[in-house]
Parts: structure tokens; sequence; C-alpha cells
């Protein structure tokens, strides 16, 4: 079985393009050039040389020492903390940023939840002197201040969403609108595994860098290539397919993906979307989703925002799916914990999404010798406020 996209867009039976009719041109421009232009030379050396001096690329790879004691095993975080902007979003933009170049877009737009793809697309356009749209729901304005501040502060502009629920799929719908209405000077950058091919192809491929440099600099640390697991949280699935990627064929090498779980999954307030979701369509993909019994999509809820998400993307339905990855979900409770952890042993304030992947270490047993990776998605400096109000500090 192969676990990576065929050549009509889809892992297994997930992915594929439902998009309006109005959307095609748009989608299938993008389709037709991306192989194209990110297999051209003076592309990759570009991206390469703005990961290296910007991004501030390679991320470590580093061994934790105190965290491997305390569960008896060999850990190493792959720092993605550490990049510009302060997770792994920026690996994408960028590659995104200047795909919109290559095919001669002039005018960027997004959408964001939290603010994070929000910031780190704001970015991206600064750094090109490109106009930058981004579409939030009003109620995230409010309830995401400190990122609303800095998408401004680098340019953007920021545009409420007032319909539905006034959170994420509203904003999502605005800029699919907008976008059906700008269809020849404005690229959509998607911030995640998901949307219509190629979106989560493209996407997994931008953010493959990840396991690229995982496996070089494993050579240095334990003369070998390949971990025995990759750990990585799953919100739409971004950070994990970029630290799966050069791995998904390889059925030595185990994938852990940590879900968020709320305040339990089957308390009504989750986003455990491979044990709740079932099959359906969102933001232009088949995949599993949170759903009523007639269809409409079930409002998600996670203390960590970038987890906050009802669907996953397609490669990891297809990862639940075959069995390829093991899902575990994790608990608001057991992520703080864990990121508190993590903050004592070893000097890391981890941003909440990343702390679910922590919690892992406490729902299964690793041996003394297994090497076992964790993408550290990014820091915690955008959580104080919410690590504070959980733990009284
Ligand atoms: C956005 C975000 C995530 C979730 O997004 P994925 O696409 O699932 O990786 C995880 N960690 C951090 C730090 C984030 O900002």
């Amino acid at each position: 079985m192969s676990y990576n996209i065929n050549s009509k867009g889809y892992y297994g039976e997930f992915g594929g393009a439902y998009i309006p009719e109005m959307l095609y041109p748009n989608v299938e421009e993008l389709r037709q050039n991306y192989l194209n232009i990110m297999s051209d030379s003076a592309f990759q050396e570009e991206f390469q040389q703005l990961l290296k001096d910007y991004v501030g690329r390679p991320s470590p790879l580093y061994f934790a020492k105190r965290l491997s004691k305390a569960y008896n095993t060999k850990i190493y975080l792959k720092r993605e903390d550490l990049n510009h902007t302060g997770a792994h979003k920026i690996n994408n933009t960028i590659g995104q940023i200047l795909m919109a170049k290559r095919l001669g877009k002039t005018r960027i737009i997004a959408e964001t939840g939290a603010g994070q793809h929000g910031v780190a697309t704001a970015t991206v356009c600064a750094l090109m002197g490109i106009t930058c749209v981004v579409y939030m729901g009003e109620i995230d304005i409010k309830r995401q201040a400190p990122n609303v501040a800095r998408m401004k502060m680098l340019g953007a502009k920021v545009v409420p969403a007032t319909s539905g629920s006034k959170t994420l799929k509203d904003a999502t719908n605005e800029a699919i609108r907008d976008w059906i209405n700008n269809p020849v000077d404005t690229h959509y950058i998607i911030g995640s595994v998901v949307g219509p091919h190629p979106y989560p192809d493209m996407v997994a491929r931008f953010q493959s860098v990840i396991s690229e440099e995982i496996k070089q600099q494993l050579m240095t640390h334990e003369n070998t290539p390949t971990p025995d697991y990759v750990i990585a949280c799953v919100g739409g699935g971004s950070n994990a397919a970029g630290a799966y990627y050069h791995f998904l064929e390889d059925p030595s090498v185990k994938l852990i993906a940590a879900e968020a779980a709320g305040h339990g999954i089957n308390s009504g307030k989750s986003a455990a979307t491979s044990t709740l979701g079932r099959e359906g369509i969102i933001h232009g993909s088949k995949t599993l989703l949170m759903q009523t019994k007639d269809g409409q999509i079930t409002e998600p809820y996670s203390i960590s925002a970038g987890l906050d998400y009802p669907g996953i993307g397609p490669m990891h339905a297809h990862l639940f799916h075959s069995g390829r990855a093991e899902f575990i979900a994790v608990t608001d409770d057991e992520a703080m914990k864990s990121g508190l952890e993590l903050c004592q042993l070893e000097g890391i304030i981890p941003a909440i999404e990343s702390s679910h992947a922590l919690a892992v270490f406490n729902k299964k047993h690793f041996k003394p010798n297994d090497i076992v990776v964790l993408c550290l998605s990014g820091r915690g400096d955008k959580d104080l406020d919410n690590y504070i109000s959980y733990f009284n500090v």
C-alpha cells in the first residue's frame, strides 16, 4: 500500500478536489504547475536559502536527556519551536509565497482561526512586499487580540467574518468567496495539509524538510537515519505530515498522531476527529470530519487553538484508516500537565499543541533502546495566558 498521494490527488479513498465550478480555474492552475515549479532548481535554491537565513533552519534535533530518563527511553525533540515566528507554519508560507510569485500573483489571501497561520502569512507577505488579506472570524478576532495586532503590524488587512458561528469555518468561506472573485491576481495560502488537491500534497512537500533533517541529524546522533517512532500532534496535520513524510513507506518507523480530546472524547467538547469523525467533505476534500447525523459540521473544542479543527487532512484520514499511524487522544488536562513537565525537565516552554504530543509518553510504553523523535511544533509564548490561568501561577 502507498501512503503518498496518487496521480488523481487521493490518499487511499481520501482527498480529491470537491470544489464549486467557479473555483476550478484557480485550483487547476495550481495543480498543473505546482510540481514543475517545485522541482525547478532556481525555486529550490531560493526556498532553501530562505529556510536557512530567514527561518533559521535546520532546526536542531535535541536529545532530551532528563525527559528520556523520566520515561526510560531515548527522546529526541525536533525543535520547530525555534523557527522564526515560533512554529513550523512558516516552512509552508515561505514555500507558498514563492509559488505565488512564480504563478505571477500579486495578492495573497488566507484564513486563520487562532491567528498563527495569519501571522505566518502576513510575515512572508511583508518579506516579499505583497498585499495580504487575512479573513478571521469576528469571535476569533476578539479572542486572539495579540495575533491580530501582529498581523496589522506586519501590514496585513484583517477582515472579520461575521456569518455563522463567526469562527474558522466562516473565515474559510469568506476566503473562498474572495478567491472566486479574484481568480487572476490572487493566491490563497492554506495553512495545513487540508483543502482541495493539490494543497495537501503541496503543503506536505514544503513541510517535509522536517523529516529530511531528522534523517540527517539522527545519522549524526545515532548512526542511523531512521527512528523507531515519530510522534506529532495533529490539528489539520501539517507538522505531522512533515515529520512523517520521508518515513511513510518504511514500516520499521512507527508513526503516532496525538489528537485533542478536549474535556474527553465523549464529553461533547472535543476535537478527536479520528475517533469521532465520519467520512465527509470539508474545505474541498473528502476526509474524516466531525459532523451531525445530517452532515452538518460540528463545532470542535480544544484548549489548544491550533488543534481546534473539526477535520483532519486526507493523508491522516488514510494513515488512520489503514492503521499505518496510531492515533492517541489527549485531553486538555493531560496536555497541560505534560507541557509543564517539559518546562521543568528541559527548560523549554512548548506550545499547547505540542504538549498534546508530549502527553503520549504517559499513554504508551517505549523500550529503553527505542529512538523516539517528537516534533515540537511550536513554542509556548503565545499560550502563556492560557498556561497561567490553568495552573494559577
Ligand atoms: C497550527 C499549529 C499546529 C496544528 O497544525 P498542524 O497543521 O496540525 O500541524 C500545531 N502546533 C502548533 C505550534 C501550531 O501553531
